[in-house]
């Protein structure tokens, strides 16, 4: 007879650690990491479609194109943690929950971070039912981590990042590990990062491995600077279309505070043009022209790009009296637009001429 699978589950994870010894230093996993997850129904975390797989030793799809990681990959990196029975650690990427409840099986209490909300639900509501009182489910961007709880005695990153986060080194006990897949997405290296006393930072490699990415959301947020030619604006933000509607909203700042704007109007725009900033230049002059037509002060915008086209809405009032005015929307010229990607997400630029 077979073995039942969760014991075939283990057995397998055991081989993979003696075969990998080499390059990862561990021969066996850690103390008490196979009895944690031998404790674990790992079917409860897998989608029903995958459930007579919930023990193979394999990568198995969540919902909203995620992974749930390989049992022995989970076996690893909490192995790799050095967790003991009175630490607090963290963990960027919730998935289906099951990481967390490993390591809630070994630690004192989990924190877990997770930017997909319908994965944070699923994953607390099975955690809950599973009587995981200790491990806590936040949903956000992992790489603020989660400061309010800080320093963790381990850090567990679940998703492949080309760098390291910097508020997560941050929140890292004095010698704890910071456990994370690292580099490009086809040449990610598994690293374990610990930080001495002088906050000098090692990092060992581990093991070549293969993460969805960690997503990264910068928020949306804009600047003024002065050129030759009049105001310069720069909109920073996670994707061209907020790009475009953080400039738009840093244009309508010149005219009036857009936080001071209180009865909110919606104003329908439409518009499309060959390319990036070609089709910037006819959103910037839509703002303008609807500013100037209906004196009107914006307070956010939302943008929708498809191909050469533009759909938004904008939010704002009437202007009954100037607000300190700046510039007279009338007499507003765009100059100079442009798109582009930089490492974090959207730069949209442009100069107003005044
Ligand atoms: N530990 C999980 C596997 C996670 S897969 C498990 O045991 O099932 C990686 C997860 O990281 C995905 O759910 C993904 O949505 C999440 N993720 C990606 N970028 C993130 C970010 N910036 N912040 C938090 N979670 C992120």
């Amino acid at each position: 007879m077979n073995p039942p699978e969760p014991k075939r589950m283990l057995a397998t994870v055991t081989e993979q650690f003696a075969r990998t010894a080499r390059r990862t230093g561990l021969a066996t996993p850690g103390p008490g990491v196979l009895e944690a997850m031998a404790r674990i129904p790992r079917e409860r975390f897998v989608p029903a479609a995958s459930a007579d797989r919930a023990y193979d030793d394999a990568a198995l799809s969540l919902a909203c194109g995620q992974t749930i990681s390989q049992p022995f990959i989970v076996a690893l990196m909490t192995s790799l943690l050095q967790t003991r029975p009175e630490h607090r650690v963290l963990e960027i990427g919730t998935g289906s929950g099951y990481q967390a409840a490993v390591l809630g099986e070994l630690v004192h209490e989990v924190r877990t971070v997770e930017l997909v909300p319908e994965l944070a639900a699923a994953a607390t509501a099975q955690l809950r039912a599973l009587g995981y009182d200790n491990v806590h489910v936040q949903t956000g961007d992992g790489a603020r981590g989660w400061p309010e709880h800080a320093p963790y005695d381990g850090i567990l990153v679940a998703c492949g990042s080309e760098s390291v986060p910097p508020s997560l080194l941050a929140q890292l006990a004095p010698h704890g590990h910071l456990v994370m897949p690292l580099g490009p997405r086809d040449a990610q290296r598994l690293v374990d990062i610990t930080q001495d006393d002088a906050g000098v930072v090692h990092t060992r490699d581990v093991l070549g491995v293969r993460f969805v990415p960690f997503v990264r959301t910068i928020e949306a947020r804009h600047e003024r600077f002065v050129t030759p030619r009049g105001i310069g604006l720069r909109a920073f933000a996670a994707t061209e279309a907020q790009a475009f509607a953080e400039l738009a909203l840093a244009l309508a700042s010149l005219v009036a505070d857009p936080a001071q704007v209180q009865r909110q109007r919606r104003v329908e725009f439409a518009c499309s043009a060959a390319k990036g900033p070609q089709l910037l230049a006819r959103w910037l002059d839509e703002v303008v022209w609807a500013m100037a037509r209906q004196d009107l002060v914006f307070a956010s915008f939302e943008v929708r790009l498809r191909g050469d086209s533009l759909r938004a809405t904008g939010l704002g009032e009437q202007r009954s009296a100037p607000r300190g005015a700046t510039v007279e929307p009338r007499r507003t010229t765009v100059l100079d637009p442009t798109v582009a990607r930089d490492a974090d997400g959207w730069v949209a630029q442009c100069t107003v001429e005044s």
